[in-house]
This record gives structure tokens, C-alpha cells and sequence, in this order.
């Protein structure tokens, strides 16, 4: 399949990104931004929501820059993985995304806004036409989702990107900016339950910087990570652990791969209280596998992603008290 025409807009400074996205909006041109271009591309190739116009951060200077407390949108994913800088577990995280060659282009803003998988969506558009579309690009069909029917207004597609979690787990914010200006919010708020929607961006904003806290880098973290092939596949399920080593009710646990946004699940772990013994550190794992709520639209079934969060939050909780 060809790839349909684009406007591919080459911006050199952050104003010039939001002035030219205030114009194309003004216009009523619908765009999409571009970073890596790992995801978007291959999604145009297959014809899937389309934009007219592209507009392209990789010529802004500055944006990939890597420090302890803060990574620009358009840090790589190869470069976050082997920085020294960078906490470890996000490091960990990023290295776990796709193949080598991927994670060359890939970046960190383009992980975070990751669009929603499914797979009644991620087709070739002569695929989707023959099931007659879905909600989420229903080309004015009125076509309902194939996962959950019958209620037509929820997407359920599922958020299959791998460093949200460590990020969350480190309580990372983010900092949004566009033609309105910038405002800047813990990361665990910018994420929103719809596969359509995905998250807080407004039109025309964009995600330029993550920021981590000082407290992060007195905490250990781990990351834990289902998919099918090793090589390069998205998780199918992936859990991130982080606590300050020798106080157990310092610990956050966060998953992916199972929802339409990743999930923090605090109030479990305060409920579970200490969780370093092997019974207890298994109560938590369940209570986890019982809070997530996959649906059948990824590789393998939901009811297997689900028995697996348990032992991946269990194995990362281990590594925590093997790096104590
Ligand atoms: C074979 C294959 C395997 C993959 N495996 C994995 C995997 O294991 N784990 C995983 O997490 N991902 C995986 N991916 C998806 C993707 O490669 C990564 O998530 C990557 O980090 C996306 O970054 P990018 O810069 O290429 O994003 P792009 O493709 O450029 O953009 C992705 C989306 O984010 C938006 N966007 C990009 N940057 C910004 C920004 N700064 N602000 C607002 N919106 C923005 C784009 O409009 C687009 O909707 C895989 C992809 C492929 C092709
Ligand atoms: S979850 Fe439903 S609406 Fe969303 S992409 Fe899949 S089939 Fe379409």
C-alpha cells in the first residue's frame, strides 16, 4: 500500500511548532505531529487516520537533551537507554521497547502519546473496510467497536507503550505546550480513559519535556515485561516497581499493556501495607491481576495477559529487595 500524500512542515523553534499549529487549525487543517515517526508512519502506510498535514519536531534544537531531572520529547530511546544520566529503570524500560534499530528513531515523547492498539484497528485499510471499520475510524459508517459492542462510545484499544510506567512510578510530570502556552502536570493526569482520546493533549499542544523529581533518584526501580517475541514486540502486559530500598510503604507499582492508559495502583498498595515477605508480596501481585481488566484485542488473551501481571509484579517487587 502507498502511503496517501502528506504537508510535511519542518519547524526550527518550539514557537514557530505552536504558531504554525495555531495557523492550520485556524484553517480547519487537521495534522498530526511527527517525532521518531516509528508508529505514525507505519500507521499511514496502512492508510489509518490519515492527516493532510505533518508536522515535524526533529529540526527543533534542543528538545533531545537527557539530564537526571528532565528528558526533552525528543530524546531517543537508544540514547535514553544507554545514558548514565537517566534513572535506571527508565532505562531499563526504554531498552525494552521494539528492536535496536527502532529505538534509533524512536523517541520519548512518541512513546508517552503512543496512539492505542487493537486488533480490529491495526490492519491494512482494505481489511478494515471488509469488517465494515469500527467506532474508532468508523468513516461516517456509524460502525460499533468489535471488542465491546453494542455501547458505542467508549474505545477500549490498548495503551502498549513500555516507559509510562517507570515514569510513573518515579512520579514524573509533563510539560505540554502549544499555541495556548505551556502548562506542566504529574504524568499520572495525562493519560485519559478512551483509545480515541488517549490523553489530555488540546489541539494544536504538544508534549515537549518530562520532568523527574530529586526524590526519584533515592528510589530503586525494576521493570517487568510480557510480549511474544523478544526481539521487538509490544507487551502485552508490563509492570515497573519502584520504593526507597528498606521502607515498604515507600512502594509504587504501575502496568501497561492491559488498558487504554497505564495504571497506578497506589490505593492497593497502601491497603497491602508491608509487602516484603514472599505471602504478602504474592497477595499484592493478585490484588493487581485483580484490578486490571484487559479486553481481547491484543496478541494473546486477555484472561493469560491477566495471570501474568501476577507474576510480573511479583518478580518486580523481587528485584526491588534483590537490589536492597
Ligand atoms: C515493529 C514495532 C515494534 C514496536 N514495539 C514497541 C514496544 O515494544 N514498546 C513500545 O512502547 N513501543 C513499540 N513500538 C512503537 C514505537 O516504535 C515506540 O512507541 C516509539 O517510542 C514511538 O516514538 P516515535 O518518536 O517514533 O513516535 P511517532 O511515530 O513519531 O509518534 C507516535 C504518536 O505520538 C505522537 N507524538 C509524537 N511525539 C509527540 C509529542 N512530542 N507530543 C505530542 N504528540 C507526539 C504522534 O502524533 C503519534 O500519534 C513498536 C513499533 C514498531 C513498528
Ligand atoms: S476497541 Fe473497539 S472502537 Fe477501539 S479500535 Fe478496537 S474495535 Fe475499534
Amino acid at each position: 500500500m502507498l502511503t496517501p500524500p502528506f504537508t510535511l512542515h519542518h519547524p526550527t523553534t518550539v514557537d514557530e511548532a505552536c504558531a504554525l499549529a495555531a495557523r492550520l487549525l485556524d484553517e480547519g487543517r487537521p495534522f498530526d505531529w511527527v517525532a521518531g515517526g516509528t508508529d505514525l508512519l507505519p500507521n499511514y502506510k496502512w492508510h489509518i487516520e490519515t492527516k493532510p498535514d505533518v508536522i515535524s519536531l526533529a529540526r527543533i534544537d534542543g528538545l533531545d537533551a537527557i539530564q537526571a531531572n528532565r528528558i526533552g520529547c525528543m530524546a531517543r530511546l537508544h540514547d535514553i537507554a544507554a545514558s548514565e544520566e537517566v534513572h535506571p529503570v527508565v532505562a531499563t524500560s526504554a531498552s525494552k521497547v521494539a528492536s535496536s534499530l527502532i529505538r534509533r528513531s524512536a523517541t520519548l515523547g512518541g512513546n508517552l502519546c503512543l496512539d492505542t492498539r487493537c486488533y480490529w484497528f491495526n490492519q491494512s485499510e482494505d481489511w478494515r473496510r471488509s469488517i465494515d471499520w469500527c467506532h474508532k475510524a468508523d468513516c461516517g459508517t456509524g460502525a460499533d467497536c468489535r471488542v465491546i459492542p453494542n455501547q458505542n462510545t467508549l474505545c477500549v484499544a490498548t495503551y502498549q507503550g513500555d516507559v509510562a510506567p517507570s515514569l510513573l512510578v518515579l512520579d514524573a510530570e509533563v510539560e505540554l505546550i502549544g499555541p495556548s502556552g505551556a502548562r506542566r502536570l504529574p504524568l499520572r493526569e495525562f493519560f485519559q480513559l478512551d483509545g480515541i482520546t488517549r490523553n489530555v493533549l488540546q489541539p494544536g499542544e504538544f508534549l515537549l519535556m518530562v520532568h523527574l523529581p530529586d526524590a526519584a533518584s533515592s528510589r530503586q526501580g525494576a521493570y517487568r515485561k510480557l510480549r511474544v517475541r523478544e526481539s521487538w514486540d509490544f507487551p502485552e502486559a508490563g509492570v515497573a516497581a519502584s520504593w526507597i530500598p528498606g521502607d515498604p510503604a515507600s512502594l509504587r507499582l504501575a502496568t501497561t499493556g492491559l488498558e487504554s492508559i497505564p495504571g497506578v495502583h497506589d490505593a492497593l498498595v497502601a491497603e497491602h501495607g508491608d509487602w516484603t515477605a514472599p505471602e504478602a508480596r504474592q497477595a499484592l501481585a493478585e490484588a493487581v491481576r485483580g484490578a486490571v481488566k484487559p479486553v481481547n484485542n491484543t496478541a494473546l488473551p486477555p484472561r493469560y495477559r491477566k495471570a501474568m501481571v501476577s507474576v510480573l509484579a511479583s518478580r518486580a517487587m523481587g528485584d526491588l529487595l534483590k537490589g536492597a
